[in-house]
């Protein structure tokens, strides 16, 4: 069985939904895993927000633009006046539901259950496109089978055995469409796996069905060895292993959610990324193979604050960094980059939201300083202990732009970086023009 994951774009509008049924209409068995239509998510996050900020009526006004907008991909979407209609009816209960939230006090339950949406539409409004031209197709609701535990981590246990007993539901039919990004959490609530979290679904689902193959399908053909955002001629890497592409994703390459490899990797099931626009290229595949090359790939993760810890009763004692850690530990903070001094040591955060909080704990232990707006730059490649001569040559690209702190060591696969945001895009830029001439 294998695993097709169709992103934003990929069924961004009817004619898209469209394409998508050459590419799974064979006789393999598959599950396809849809995100919501492109821009749905961000409107629904919008429409929460002003639910938040008590502002009903700019939400209300958001929700009918919404809904008039799904109205019309249905009259594109079908070719019948039977199909036409209970697409309709569908957008309106949809819709309705939403409404519903703007008469009642919101809570972040009710947010999640909005941000649901998306994904519940349009893999209802593609499961229908499957009925009105004959193929015979299962809608499975990842409601019925997705958990998260009370640590927000795929609940492996009950997703295998309910993934299981769904699928002996439906053993005739080889497309199985159900939705990428929602689940429940441990309470038995609407969750979901995080923005871009339909790529983690794939994964999870292609690890707990020990799937031949995850295919992550979007827009463009595979990972690229730098941000085709921002960077002009990327090139697409063929191959990269679970370890390169678990960092390039960790440190914002966007193709791939952060954890989506994962569960691919832990069960050694290969993951090809592929482009729907460009079905017959080869796109990138990732396995257990490293193939070792001086660089591979760049990546940058934004959103960073560096927090700077200095005391003198960290000259030559132990216990220092345990009580650090305990404070992290204690506001359920990662921490991504840590370098060391003899009295003082400097640690990145993605996540900000206890930051005064955690600086405030740490003041027991010495100066503070805090630093936003900070971004990690992550050099993929050869940087095995044995090698010599790699380093070099990123100071060198990067020799106008000043470097905050440097992690080099703490894996063989990458080197990573601190730098102001504002020097991202010329960091990425430099990197490219001297590593891959
Ligand atoms: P989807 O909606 O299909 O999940 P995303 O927008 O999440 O698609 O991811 C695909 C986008 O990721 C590409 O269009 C590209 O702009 C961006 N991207 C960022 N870094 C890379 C990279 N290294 N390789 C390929 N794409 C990247
Ligand atoms: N629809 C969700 C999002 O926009 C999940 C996804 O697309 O992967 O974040
Ligand atoms: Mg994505």
């Amino acid at each position: 069985m294998k695993i097709m994951k169709f992103g934003g774009t990929s069924v961004g509008n009817p004619d898209r939904m469209r394409a998508l049924i050459p590419l799974i209409n064979d006789p393999d068995k598959k599950i396809v895993v849809l995100s919501a239509m492109s821009g749905t998510t961000n409107s629904l996050v919008e429409i929460a927000g002003l639910l938040y900020a008590d502002k009903i009526d700019e939400a209300s006004l958001k929700n009918e633009q919404l809904r008039a907008k799904y109205h019309q991909v249905v009259d594109e979407l079908y070719a019948t006046e039977k199909f036409k209609k209970s697409g309709h009816e569908l957008i309106d209960s949809h819709f309705e539901y939403i409404r519903n939230f703007t008469l009642r006090v919101f809570t972040k339950l009710q947010e999640k259950a909005i941000l649901s949406q998306g994904e519940l539409i349009s893999t209802s409004l593609f499961h229908m496109l499957m009925q009105e031209n004959n193929i015979r197709a299962a809608l499975l609701p990842a409601l019925s089978f997705m958990r998260i535990d009370k640590d927000g981590e795929p609940d492996y246990f009950y997703i295998e055995e309910n993934l299981k007993r769904e699928l002996k539901k439906c053993p005739q039919e080889n497309i199985i469409i159900t939705q990428g990004f929602i689940c429940r959490n441990a309470y038995g609530e609407i969750d979901n796996l995080k923005r871009g979290g339909s790529d983690f679904t794939a994964s999870i689902i292609g690890a707990a069905s020990r799937a031949d193959e995850i295919q992550i399908w979007t827009d463009i053909n595979g990972f690229h060895n730098n941000d085709p955002r921002f960077v002009e001629n990327t090139k697409v890497i063929r191959n990269i292993s679970f370890d390169e592409a678990a960092e390039l994703a960790y440190f914002g390459a966007k193709i791939l959610h952060p954890s989506s490899v994962n569960p691919a990797r832990e069960k050694n099931i290969p993951v090809r990324l592929k482009n729907t626009m460009e079905p017959e290229d080869i796109g990138t595949l990732i396995t257990a193979d490293c193939k070792w090359e001086d660089y591979k790939a760049v990546a940058a993760k934004d959103g960073i604050s560096v927090l700077r810890i200095r005391s003198d009763r960290m000259l030559m004692a132990y216990g220092f960094l345990r009580k650090v850690f305990e404070i992290f530990e204690a506001y359920k903070t990662p921490i991504d980059m840590i370098t060391t001094s003899e009295v003082s040591i400097s640690l990145t955060v993605d996540n900000s939201e206890f930051i005064n909080e955690i600086a405030k704990d740490l003041r027991e232990l010495g100066g503070v300083e805090i630093e936003q707006n900070q971004s990690i730059i992550c050099v993929v490649g050869d940087f095995r202990p044995e090698r010599t001569g790699s380093a070099p040559e990123i100071f060198e690209a990067l020799n106008t732009i000043p470097l905050k702190m440097i992690s080099y060591g703490g894996s063989p696969y990458s080197l990573s970086l601190l730098i102001d945001t504002s020097n991202k895009v010329d960091a990425l830029r430099q990197l490219s023009k001297h590593l891959f001439k």
